[in-house]
């Protein structure tokens, strides 16, 4: 059974029209004028494939394949038809067609699977409105109850319930939620690794995870004259010494971590001023749990040791760190397995930018496709994934569906 390439790339194509921009790229907002009319083209695909599509109480389009046995749950095929200002025609988009053109060859093959399989796509996934990203996927799993729509507010104090309240798109009913099993996405990678490699498409292991550090190490501000090299407290010189062994530790680690220090303050910060403090910020993501435990202690130990032989006092503050969310071990070996299905080498890779699924993981299982990114590029009017590779992925969710549809361990 094979899905129909030339047509999915069609809609892409046609999709990645609304809400283009004249200074280039897309600009689609959730619950915008844009948004709205990708969420009537959609649905009229829907349609063409014989389904119901509908908007649920947030605003996600939905369309619902019943299976033989709809009682165990649906299998949610989606991903989010917002974008990013001036961004690319695949981000989310590809993942929702690409659910669409899984469904309607079922369809056209006379396939009832054994779950429903439910299309869906998310109205606000980038956090253009209110600034906060995977809005939607939070409201599907009851995160942000209705009584708070209110007090989430764009930067003109209109609220969400008020956005809610006006968005309408003609023809498309309000539509109940379905329950669901499992939530696969397939989504361009936004990295440069498969387009590096010649890779087709990957399943996604797990989404990385991210640690903050922010390291204070305080010295003594002298004259920078008049101070004898071995009589300085140079603030300066463990702060260095911990920035290069923090790039070290990404360095080593294979792939599997990067590490960055994007914030570095000196002070005073004056030309004939010995440096008497830094302030700098540690930032790691890594796919896999122990991994990073692993690194947070070293950055620690790394900071200790530089002010220990800079003679500086130092202060540790690890403020922030969201896990790596794993994808479920059905859905993952579904997605590993499709690839297969697919006539694709199976590979798989971390997820190193964050997606729908990473918050509906705390809900349901969830499992997730990549295919490449020419050029690594994402977020840009420049995003392009080859039409074959679009293809493969699509080819590769199908055959993802079809297996957990009829897998008894969800
Ligand atoms: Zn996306």
């Amino acid at each position: 059974m094979k899905i129909d390439g030339t047509r999915l790339w069609e809609r892409v194509q046609r999709l990645g029209q609304v809400g283009r921009a004249a200074a280039g790229g897309i600009v689609r907002p959730a619950y915008g004028e844009a948004h709205a009319e990708a969420v009537a083209l959609v649905a009229g695909w829907l349609r063409d494939a014989g389904l119901e599509p509908g908007l649920d109480e947030t605003g996600n389009l939905i369309a619902v394949l019943e299976g033989s046995e709809p009682e165990l749950g649906a299998i949610a095929l989606g991903s989010h038809l917002d974008s990013v200002p001036h961004g690319g025609a695949f981000d989310g988009a590809l993942g929702v067609l690409a659910g669409l053109e899984a469904v309607q060859t079922l369809r056209e093959h006379g396939v009832t699977p054994r779950r429903s399989l439910a299309v869906l796509g998310f109205a606000d996934e980038e956090g253009n409105n209110f600034g906060i990203g995977v809005l939607s996927a939070q409201l599907w799993i009851g995160e942000i109850p209705p009584e708070r729509f209110g007090t989430i507010r764009d930067r003109d104090g209109r609220g969400l319930d008020a956005y809610l309240a006006a968005f309408d798109v003609p023809g498309v009913p309000r539509v109940a939620r379905p329950e669901l099993a499992a939530y696969l996405e397939l989504h361009v990678e936004q990295g440069p690794v498969l387009d590096g490699d010649g890779g087709a498409a990957a399943a996604v292991e797990s989404i990385v995870g991210i640690s903050r550090t922010t390291v204070t190490f305080t010295g003594e501000a002298n004259h920078a004259g008049t101070t004898p090299m071995a009589l300085r407290q140079d603030a300066l010189w463990g702060a260095a010494e911990l920035a290069l062994a923090v790039r070290d530790l990404g360095r080593a680690s294979d792939g599997r971590a990067v590490t960055t220090v994007g914030v570095f303050e000196v002070t005073p910060g004056a030309t004939n001023v010995i440096p008497g403090g830094v302030r700098m910020r540690v930032e790691m993501r890594c796919p896999d749990e122990t991994r990073m435990a692993d690194m947070r202690s070293r950055v620690e130990a790394l900071a200790a040791e530089a002010a220990e032989r800079n003679a500086l006092r130092v202060a540790i503050d690890p403020w922030h760190h969201a896990p790596a969310v794993p994808m479920h071990p059905v859905p993952l070996q579904a997605t590993q397995r499709a690839l297969v299905d697919a006539g694709l080498p199976e590979r798989t890779m971390p997820s190193w930018a964050g997606h729908d699924a990473k918050v509906l993981a705390r809900a349901i299982p969830v499992g997730m496709l990549f295919v490449p990114s020419k050029g690594g590029l994402s977020h840009s009017p420049l995003e392009d994934t080859a039409a074959e590779h679009c293809a493969a992925g699509a080819q590769a969710l199908l055959h993802a569906a079809l297996r957990l549809a009829d897998d008894d361990r969800l």
